[in-house]
């Protein structure tokens, strides 16, 4: 039977010169979206998917059933360095001998964490403050150890601070940098066309997590960086997990609005009593969350707790060895 338009295993057209196509993941987000745009020579790919046979089975199939070949692939553009948009980069780029493009925030970020036998160093104090049990942390940390193989350190070819236009058959695409899901995330944009390849940064049903990094406001960072995208000109957003759609200023200001509410609750509940990020968890996410979940939900509280820090609507103490907030 020839594939069709609607072939789940294929690359789908979504704009002219922009291919689909969703790579499974071996998590509950069950699959994330690369994107194949055309340059005068050959293709970029934007994002690669995680580092699994299947995903790469699924791609090398998708491509063959196109007709490319790998060298087709002339440039690979990371949005950012999560497991499941840079895990199989290292190996598409020993088969393209593709270039490869991305924001000198997060290459500096990936620098720090990639090669490393462990996890981020500031992990350790980062759990024990947030008053997350050893034990549980253990847990956690086993975990990820397969996530972690995602890692490589990569040098890559152009490194990007925003503004920057990449020439592609569309057109120029601006780079735009958005961080805040992470501290280089990238999207790249389309000012003629109206498009905007999204990332992570903006998503169909689901908002990202942002999660606590030292030194930093991520919260603060991902609202600034929504208002701006907020001011462009979209008629199409290409994200990296689900479906595109449009309408990204109703989604924003959704967004915007779902963290509000994040951090009134966060204020109810230290109202209360002085409580750890640990156990603001258990009252905000009301079903039990999966160790690597649980981990995500606690420095997304963190998160939400340093913005409201920086405005001074929450301040902590330590207490056993952990950081106690109250309003
Ligand atoms: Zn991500
Ligand atoms: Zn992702």
């Amino acid at each position: 039977m020839p594939a069709t338009q609607s072939d789940v295993s294929g690359f789908r057209e979504v704009h002219q010169h922009v291919l689909k196509l969703a790579l499974p993941l071996p998590f509950e987000l069950e699959s994330v979206n690369v994107y194949l745009v055309a340059l005068d020579d050959g293709y970029m790919l934007i994002d690669c998917g995680m580092e699994t046979e299947p995903a790469f089975i699924r791609l090398e199939s998708a491509l063959i059933a196109r007709g490319f070949t790998w060298g087709q692939i002339r440039r690979i553009f990371l949005t950012h360095m999560h497991p499941d948009h840079m895990g199989m980069s290292k190996r598409l780029l020993d088969l393209t001998g593709a270039s490869l493009a991305m924001h000198e925030a997060e290459a500096k970020h990936l620098s720090m964490i990639a090669g490393a036998e462990r996890r981020f160093p500031w992990l350790d104090i980062a759990y024990a403050q947030a008053g997350v049990p050893k034990g549980l942390e253990d847990t956690i940390n086993a975990h990820f150890a397969e996530v972690r193989r995602n890692f490589h350190p990569l040098s890559p070819d152009m490194l990007y601070s925003g503004g920057e236009h990449i020439p592609t058959a569309l057109g120029p695409l601006e780079v735009v940098w958005t961080s805040g899901h992470s501290p280089g995330h990238a999207c790249l944009y389309s000012k003629e066309r109206k498009l905007l390849f999204s990332g992570d940064q903006i998503l169909e049903n689901i908002t990202p997590n942002i999660a606590w990094h030292p030194g930093r406001d991520m919260l603060g960072e991902y609202l600034d960086s929504l208002r701006r995208l907020a001011e462009l000109e979209v008629d199409l957003i290409l994200p990296a997990h689900g479906e595109p759609f449009s309408g990204h200023r109703a989604w924003i200001d959704e967004t915007i609005s779902h963290h509000g509410e994040r951090c009134a609750e966060i204020l109810g509940l230290v109202a209360i009593e002085p409580r750890t990020a640990h156990s603001l968890v258990g009252d905000m996410w009301r079903k039990k969350l999966s160790p690597i979940n649980h981990h995500f939900a606690v420095f997304e509280v963190l998160a939400h707790l340093e913005y409201m820090q920086r405005q001074g609507r929450v301040r902590h103490r330590e207490e056993n060895g952990a950081l106690a907030w109250y309003a």
